[in-house]
C-alpha cells in the first residue's frame, strides 16, 4: 500500500494528524520536511495522474487549495506559496503546497538564483533537500501551531 492510501486507512499518522479530510480529499502536513505549514493534498483514492481526477475531487482540491492558500499567506514570514506536483516518490497523485518562507531567500544565490532571478522550483527543491529530516525526529514546535491555524479555518467556515 502507498504511503498516502495508509495515511487515508490509519495506518500512518503524519505530524499533526490528519489536517482535513472530506469524501474526496485529504490534507495533512508533509511527512518528513521541517518547513511548517508544507502541506500534502491528495485525492482518497489511488489515482496516478491529474486526468484521473473526478470532477468532485477537483472541485474539492480546488477548494481546500484556495482556502490554505490563504490561511498560509496570513501567517508571519510566509511571502508567498507555491503550488507543484511531481509524484516521483509517492505515485498516489498529489499537491505540494509549499510555503516560501522569508528566511528562505537567505540561502545562497547560487542554491536558489538562476542568473541573478529568483528560482522557485530550484529554491523548492533546495529546501526540499535542506529540511528533510526523518519522520521522528521532526520537531514539532514549529508544525503544530501553524496546523492548528488551519485546522481552525476548516472548522469554522465563516473565518
Ligand atoms: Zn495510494
Amino acid at each position: 500500500m502507498c504511503l498516502t492510501c495508509s495515511i487515508v486507512n490509519g495506518e500512518f499518522f503524519p505530524v499533526g494528524g490528519i489536517i482535513y479530510k472530506d469524501n474526496y480529499v485529504l490534507l495533512h502536513h508533509c511527512i518528513d520536511l521541517q518547513i511548517p505549514g508544507y502541506l500534502i493534498l491528495s485525492p482518497l483514492r489511488h489515482i496516478e495522474s491529474y486526468s484521473d481526477l473526478s470532477q468532485n475531487e477537483m472541485l474539492h482540491i480546488g477548494i481546500v487549495t484556495k482556502a490554505v492558500v490563504a490561511v498560509l499567506k496570513r501567517i508571519d514570514g510566509i511571502e508567498k506559496v507555491y503550488l507543484a506536483s511531481f509524484g516521483e516518490e509517492t505515485t498516489h497523485f498529489h499537491f505540494h503546497i509549499f510555503p516560501r518562507y522569508k528566511w528562505m531567500l537567505n540561502h545562497s544565490a547560487e542554491e536558489i538564483r538562476t542568473d541573478n532571478m529568483l528560482d522557485g522550483a530550484k529554491l523548492l527543491s533546495f529546501c526540499r533537500k535542506k529540511y528533510k529530516i526523518q519522520p521522528t525526529f521532526i520537531n514539532k514546535e514549529d508544525i503544530l501551531p501553524v496546523i492548528e491555524q488551519i485546522k481552525q479555518v476548516f472548522a469554522n467556515p465563516d473565518c
